[in-house]
């Protein structure tokens, strides 16, 4: 995603005590545990997350955990967020995955620039999980730049109510397969560089004209579907248009994926905890000639770098989160955040994988899915590199902007 300048408020302003969130918290660890972590091998070989640990999701109000409590849902603020992703991030992604879209940058979306009658519309559905709800922003040729954007919406009628018509093709959107709402941005004029005239619409997923593609076959994270998401002709009345502004789909997009960075990153912790606690059963019982392979040093090594990672990028991730409340650092620390806590979640699955020897890339064992779930992680909600543009271009600008002043 390209740089652009992120402002908005935290905006689940009913707190979350903290005895409450130690519940939730406690819930969540417990579910994951002892109901998900046993079937990561059936999530992985049917390609989906079992019904009844939906359902179980849903009576927990994991669908909307990041929604606030007037709309109906648990209202947790990002701090708590964060806590609460680094114990999903312990299992199969897909888990999550399945519910990341209606908190995250989907349903902030909404939270964040929609108007009241369409919040009134869709949130106790996104925040209940009877809605699914995607984010449609990606397309061919538009990824990294969203501002570069191709879909259209037209206006048809003149006065203060148009219809939109849509059209355009979106790629990779998770969720699409069971979208009830896609999120979906387009542009209502020609493009300039700061990314005005995009658009954000709420179009369900049965209006005319809306096609998802096939479920697309991916690397890793088995259970979590993506698909081609292709609009012709897609007419919308007016009230579909997010905020009732043509403007307001760029940076409602650029907001809504700086919050979701931090997310990101603290799945990442989540899941390099894992693997480093799979790690370290391993080596404390695997022999090499009646040695355990944990005394030799050099396993050692990696068990500590692994651990060290992981320490690192928890406490990164706290500390963001914490600058995003207190809206200290909404741009550079979740781009920080997210670059660090992914590329270490990487490297200490790949380890992961080394201290596994041969087992280690072998199907049924739970370093090799790691492996390829975290992957996805440095290139969804902003490629890492797109990370470092952000935080040294921000750098370099806040420097010459200094500069400029004292002249
Ligand atoms: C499984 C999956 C789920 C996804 N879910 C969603 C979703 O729900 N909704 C959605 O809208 N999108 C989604 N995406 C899309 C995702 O956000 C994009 O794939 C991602 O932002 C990268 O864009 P791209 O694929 O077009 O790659 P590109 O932007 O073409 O990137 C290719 C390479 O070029 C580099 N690059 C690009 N621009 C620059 C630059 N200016 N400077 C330096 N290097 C650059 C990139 O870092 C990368 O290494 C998903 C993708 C995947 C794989």
């Amino acid at each position: 995603m390209a740089p652009a300048e992120v402002s908005a408020t935290e905006v689940n302003a009913t707190e979350v005590s903290a005895e409450d969130f130690q519940a939730i918290l406690a819930a969540t660890r417990q579910f994951v545990r002892t109901a998900v972590v046993p079937r990561e091998q059936e999530i992985l070989a049917t390609d989906q997350v079992p019904d009844d640990l939906r359902e179980q999701a849903k009576s927990m109000g994991l669908f909307g955990y990041a929604i606030p409590q007037e709309w109906g849902g648990l209202g947790l603020n990002l701090a708590q967020d964060v806590e609460l992703a680094m114990e999903l991030g312990y299992t199969s992604l897909a888990l999550r995955s399945m519910f990341g879209t209606n908190n995250g940058i989907a349903g902030q979306v909404l939270v964040g620039y929609g108007t009241d009658e369409q919040k009134k519309t869709w949130l106790e559905g996104i925040a209940s999980g009877d809605v699914v709800a995607s984010f449609a922003l990606t397309e061919p040729g538009a990824g990294s730049n969203p501002s570069g954007l191709r879909s259209k919406a037209v206006r048809d009628g003149d006065g203060p109510e148009p219809d939109w018509i849509i059209n355009g093709q979106k790629r990779f959107i998770t969720n699409a397969p069971n979208a009830d709402l896609f999120v979906t941005f387009a542009r209502t004029r020609p493009a300039d560089a700061l990314g005005a005239g995009i658009a954000v619409f709420l179009v369900p997923a049965d209006t005319a004209g809306v096609e998802v593609g096939a479920k697309d076959k991916k690397m890793g994270q088995e259970g979590a579907w993506t698909a081609d998401v292709n609009f012709t002709d897609v007419r919308v009345p007016n009230s579909a248009l997010v905020g009732g502004s043509e403007d307001i789909g760029y940076r409602a997009a650029m907001t809504s994926l700086a919050r979701g960075r931090v997310h990101i990153a603290a799945l990442a912790v989540g899941a390099a905890q894992r693997a480093l606690d799979e790690s370290v059963a391993y080596a404390a019982t695997a022999t090499q000639g009646g040695t355990p392979i944990g005394e030799f040093q050099l396993v050692q090594a990696m068990l500590a770098d692994q651990q060290t990672g992981v320490m690192a990028g928890r406490a990164l991730v706290r500390d963001t989160a914490q600058q995003w409340i207190t809206e200290q650092d909404r741009r550079l620390a979740p781009s920080a955040a997210k670059l660090f806590c992914t590329e270490m979640a990487g490297k200490v699955a790949d380890l992961a994988v080394q201290i596994h020897g041969g087992s280690g890339y072998m199907r049924e064992v739970p370093v090799e899915r790691i492996y390829r779930d975290v992957r996805l992680l440095r290139l969804y909600e902003g490629t890492s590199e797109i990370q470092r543009l952000i935080i040294g271009g921000g750098l370099v600008k806040a420097a010459q902007k200094a500069q400029k002043a004292q002249k």
